[in-house]
């Protein structure tokens, strides 16, 4: 990469710098209203085997860090009954998990709602789609605390011609008692569609996935609200009929990792090895091999030493937006920090490890989510995994020496565009079905399997 190099080429001189980019390429396609309909983008040559040093490990959050997935689908649901008007399973039986869930995780949000809209086109009812719009509209401008999210519903109205909508007594009325509105929701919706449903225009397939996508999000933020002001039980009840389901929670093997790559375990990480069993166990649906327990415990102390003397930095890097991803992370760690009294430590270690884990910005020394970047540059794009590896002060010539975890075919391949060779991915039971052919190593025994069973972190 010269200076010399022309700025404008043709074809055969494009093919011939293609190749010096590398042998594998990810295919990325566009969405409908970008040019290209696709792109090219070289991938990382693959690494594998022990590292000298570990000097960062990014990861993702949804799936790979958390579980908010199953938040994600029930409010993607949401939004094809709020459009259909069908609320109850009686009515339309709801998500097909086999054929749905490869196309609702792990992507876009916007690309989540194109497979919908157009899978369940026959289902739609344009009257529904307006009045439940008007409803997320009003919400979303009112109780929601997102200022981008305002920002894009102002964009929406604006499209439809609603912009005076927002003047309607109603938003007043509103405004001056926001905690009323949720329990209003079908009043607002059929007064505000029965006063502006007839000045929208007809509509075409993408302004259903505009409205969808409002009509999504509000669902979801009000969720996300809730699990802030602590109502985290009333909600998995209300939507899941069991209390002690926690909507938020970490992925196994979390509680171990973020503390040992920053050092924090030393001699005390052999102290996780009966957990990390039964997590292993849990995650992958079969014991760990009891011939091996004693070894990979030995080897567990041996890492906590290691990263004792040489910590490694970590990154989240989500395609959920900061808004999410702070109540999200925020809900884990208290997650996180519950779950440390289970863990057979010395005094002292629990309460070093229960002050850092007070607070996700203690653990993470980059977070990135899709607010540092634009909808249109979310995973597979290498985008947020750059801005990490740049926050992160890790020089390219370093990269090799950066593993990247993901649990969707997206994220392994934003990992693998970003110049990460390392990247693993742990697959959890909805993920199960991605293509992973970007990942150097599938761990269907997630973290736990990584830590136990695979010698990737140093030359020990
Ligand atoms: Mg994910």
């Amino acid at each position: 990469m010269k200076g010399t190099m022309k700025k404008i080429i043709d074809r055969n001189s494009a093919e011939g710098l293609l190749k010096d980019l590398g042998g594998e390429f990810a295919v990325i396609r566009n969405p409908a209203y970008i040019h290209p309909a696709f792109e090219l983008a070289p991938l990382a040559p693959r690494l594998t085997g022990p590292l000298d040093r570990l000097s960062a490990a990014v990861m993702d959050m949804d799936g790979t860090t958390t579980t908010t997935e199953e938040l994600c689908i029930h409010s993607l649901e949401y939004m094809l009954r709020a459009m259909s008007g069908k609320y109850t399973t009686a009515e339309w039986s709801g998500l097909d998990h086999t054929a749905d869930y490869p196309n609702i995780i792990g992507n876009s949000t916007t690309k989540h709602v194109e497979y919908l809209i157009t899978k369940y086109a026959g289902l739609l009812q344009t009257d529904r789609t307006k009045e439940s719009f008007a409803y997320a509209a009003l919400w979303t401008l009112i109780c929601g605390k997102d200022a981008k999210r305002k920002q894009e519903v102002h964009v929406t109205l604006a499209k439809m011609d609603l912009v005076t909508m927002t003047e309607d007594p109603l938003f007043r009325d509103a405004a001056a008692d926001p905690a009323s509105v949720p329990g209003m929701r079908a009043a607002i919706g059929a007064e505000l569609f029965g006063r502006y449903g007839g000045r929208m225009r007809p509509l075409s397939h993408t302004d259903l996935v505009t409205l969808g996508i409002d009509i999504y999000y509000q669902r979801y933020h009000e969720i996300l609200q809730r699990i802030e002001n602590g109502e985290s039980r009333q909600i998995s009840m209300e939507l899941f009929h069991d209390p002690e389901k926690r909507l938020i929670q970490p992925m196994p093997g979390i509680l171990f990792f973020l503390p040992l790559l920053k050092g924090w375990l030393g001699d005390e990480a052999a102290l996780f090895a009966d957990r990390l069993f039964e997590e292993y166990a849990t995650k992958s649906g079969h014991e760990f091999p009891a011939s091996e327990r004693h070894s990979a415990a030995s080897s567990l102390a041996s890492l906590g030493r290691f990263f004792e003397q040489h910590p490694a930095k970590l990154a989240i890097v989500t395609s959920s937006i900061f808004y999410e991803a702070n109540i999200v992370m925020s809900e884990v760690f208290s997650v996180l920090s519950a779950q440390l009294a289970s863990v057979p430590l010395s005094a002292g270690r629990q309460t070093l490890l229960r002050a850092k884990l007070q607070q996700y910005r203690n653990v993470y020394d980059a977070f990135i989510t899709a607010s540092d970047s634009t909808e249109i540059r979310l995973k597979p794009h290498r985008d947020l995994y750059s801005i990490a590896l740049h926050q992160l002060n890790i020089p390219t010539a370093d990269f090799h020496r950066v593993i990247g975890f993901e649990d969707s075919e997206s994220g392994t391949i934003a990992i693998r565009t970003a110049g990460i060779g390392r990247c693993i991915a742990v697959p959890f039971a909805q993920t199960k079905g991605h293509n992973f052919d970007a990942a150097t190593l599938v761990a269907l025994g997630g973290i736990p399997e990584v830590v136990l069973s695979h010698n990737v972190f140093l030359n020990a």
